[in-house]
Parts: structure tokens; sequence; C-alpha cells
């Protein structure tokens, strides 16, 4: 069975050896952002053969068609995950390095206007917020995925002192 990325990468006409097979479903089953040494482990779980300077340039190769998306959260290694239909926002949690995501409709919304306002549409954006978290308030969320993406559309920023 191929995966979301692999049927990407047929879309974009890239030519799917094996190795790029693997590193396209090892990303497409990675749902926590990784780098390219966390990507290189768990490919080599799976193919011995896949050397980290494969996974390097197959990544860039992915990320260059617009099918894998990269970010920096702050520690300086480049994560990736795959690019998806659903906008969406992150947290990161500075003292675990879980990425959190979430989406707002008010930021969402106020971020429109804002470009607006200075003569744009608003074509794309990207959202980070760095937190710790709070003693006794820590939630139950589940590492950053696009299935567990947190909905915190009923926080209004109406509502709140800013
Ligand atoms: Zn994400």
């Amino acid at each position: 069975m191929s995966s979301r990325l692999e049927q990407l990468c047929i879309e974009k006409g890239l030519r799917m050896t094996g190795q790029r097979r693997v590193i396209a479903q090892v990303l497409s089953d990675s749902k926590d952002h990784p780098d390219v040494e966390l990507v290189y482990k768990r490919a080599a779980d799976l193919d011995d053969t896949i050397s980290i300077s494969t996974v390097y340039r197959t990544v860039r190769m992915f990320e260059e068609n617009g099918i894998l998306e990269r970010h920096d959260f702050g520690d300086g290694r480049a994560r990736y995950e795959e690019v998806s239909d659903e906008h969406h926002d992150h947290l990161i949690n500075v003292e675990t390095g879980q990425v959190i995501e979430f989406t707002n409709a008010d930021i969402e919304e106020l971020q429109r206007v804002i470009a607006e306002k200075l003569g744009f549409e608003l074509i794309d954006h990207r959202l980070e917020l760095y937190g710790r978290p709070i003693k006794g308030r820590e939630k139950d969320i589940p590492d950053g995925s696009t299935e567990a993406v947190v909905n915190i559309n009923q926080t209004s920023l109406k509502h709140k002192d800013v």
C-alpha cells in the first residue's frame, strides 16, 4: 500500500525508487514533526541500505516539490511534516519539545484583517507559540498530528483582557 506522500510524489511526476518510497512512508506515518536524523532512524529500521545522505537529498526534493513543509521550532533543527490541506498552527512546549497543533478561527480572521489593512490579500502565514506548561494545568494533548489538531475556537479574543 502506498502512503499519501507517495501518491503526492507520483502526482508531481517524481520517480519513486524503493528507498524514496520507504522515506515517504516514514514521513507519512510520522505525526511528530521529525528532523532528518529521526527520519533516517525510522527509515533505516525499515531498510538498512538507506543512508542519511539519501534521507537528506530525498527530504529536500520533497520539500522543493511542495509536498513536505519545513519548520524551525527554535532549536536550530529543521523539522518536517507532510503538507496538508487543513491549515494549523503550532505551540511548542519549550521544556519537552512537544509540538501541539491547533486551529483558532479568531486568529485566522485577525491575520486576514491585518494583511488587508496593510493592503494585502493574505495567502499564507505561520504562527508558532512557545510556552512552558503551567503546573497543574497540563492537558492530555497527543503529540502533534493532523488527526489531533486541537480546535480552540471557543476561545474568543473578545472576552480576554488584551
Ligand atoms: Zn504541524
